[in-house]
Order: structure tokens, then sequence, then C-alpha cells
């Protein structure tokens, strides 16, 4: 096996906020604040699994509401530091969070579909977009992961809707990180057998 460098690029899991790691808001409106946000079931566990094989955690969030001046910046981060705080308390994180805060209409080159927010964090981090996965619930978030060359992308359903764009469809993020394990566990037998 090839040394592994420090330095070498990682992969990354991209992660959708709102939906994959914690409720939705309705529509137009946001998660202004720590004491809103209200984690998923079991996304602290789903996360610690998609770790173990090595995937950087990456938050990538659509927040137009701080352009809206329905909250601040600081609200935003005091949101994610209680995000992250909370991963903690359960024995899992994620390894950074960015959001593109601007209007939909702004025409920036990092809100969702849009893959600045992904290739900012792949400069950033050093991570190997090619290998990496993105994960979300809406097709923007999709839309985003192909852009930025994600070679993966996994759709978590509202409904009973599937993706066709998306590799694979689920309901949440415990299924999305087993399929991942399993895939993974796949790939690393076909290297096997390959030697
Ligand atoms: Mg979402
Ligand atoms: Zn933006």
């Amino acid at each position: 096996m090839p040394a592994i460098t420090e330095h070498a690029p990682r992969r990354a899991v991209f992660l959708d906020r709102d939906g994959v790691l914690n409720r939705r808001p309705p529509l137009h409106q946001y998660v202004t604040s720590p004491g809103r946000l209200r984690l998923l079931p079991n996304v602290a566990v789903a996360l610690s699994g998609l770790r173990a094989p090595g995937y950087a955690l990456v938050v990538v969030t659509n927040q137009q509401g701080v352009a809206r001046g329905v909250m601040t910046r600081e609200d935003l981060d005091a949101v994610h530091a209680e995000l992250r705080r909370r991963l903690r308390l359960r024995g899992a994180d994620v390894d950074a969070t960015y959001a593109c805060t601007h209007l939909a209409d702004a025409g920036c080159a990092c809100r969702k579909p849009r893959p600045g927010l992904l290739i900012q964090a792949a400069r950033e981090l050093r991570l190997s977009l090619a290998d990496s996965v993105m994960i979300g619930d809406s097709p923007e978030d999709l839309e985003a992961g192909r852009a930025a060359g994600c070679r993966t992308v996994i759709y978590i359903s509202r409904g009973d809707n599937r993706s066709t764009h998306a590799d694979f469809t689920c309901r949440g993020l415990v299924q999305a990180a087993r399929w991942l394990r399993d895939r993974h566990g796949m790939i690393q037998d076909r290297e096997r057998a390959g030697r």
C-alpha cells in the first residue's frame, strides 16, 4: 500500500445542514438562535460512522436569512457553535462549517447549487473533491456536489420521491452513512482481490 503522508488531500463528506443534521425550519424561516436548533435523531451516531473510515466532515449551508436581516452573522456563528457543542456531547463533531449568507438573487458564487462553498473548503482544508461525497435534501445540494466534482451524491428524501441525479436516495443520515460504509468495504475488498 502506498504511504499516505500527513499532507495528502483527504476525502470529505459535505453535509447540507437543514433537513440533514437538524430539523428543517418552515419555508422562509431560519434557525436564528441556538435555542431554535433541533438535531435530527441519531445524527451524532451517523457522523461518527462517517468519520471512522477517514472522511472529513464539512457542513455547507445556504443561510440567506443573514442578508435578509432576519439574523446576524454572529447569530449564525452561535448556531453553528451550538451544533458542534451538542454533537461533541454525543461523541461526534464536524471539521468545519461553511455558509453562504447572500441573497438568493445576489448571483454569488457560493450559494448552492453553485459549488463555491465546496471549492473553498477543498482549498482551505486540502480535500480531494473527486473522492468526496455530497449529502443533501434538496436538488440544489446534489447539483452543487456534482458541479464541485464530487463522485458521489446522496439524496435525503423528504417523502417517497427519489432523485434520478443521486447515487443513492434514503430517508436520513444514518442510512446514508451505512450505505457509504458498505460501499467503502466493497471497494476495499475489490482492491484486495486485485492485488
Ligand atoms: Mg436542506
Ligand atoms: Zn453566497
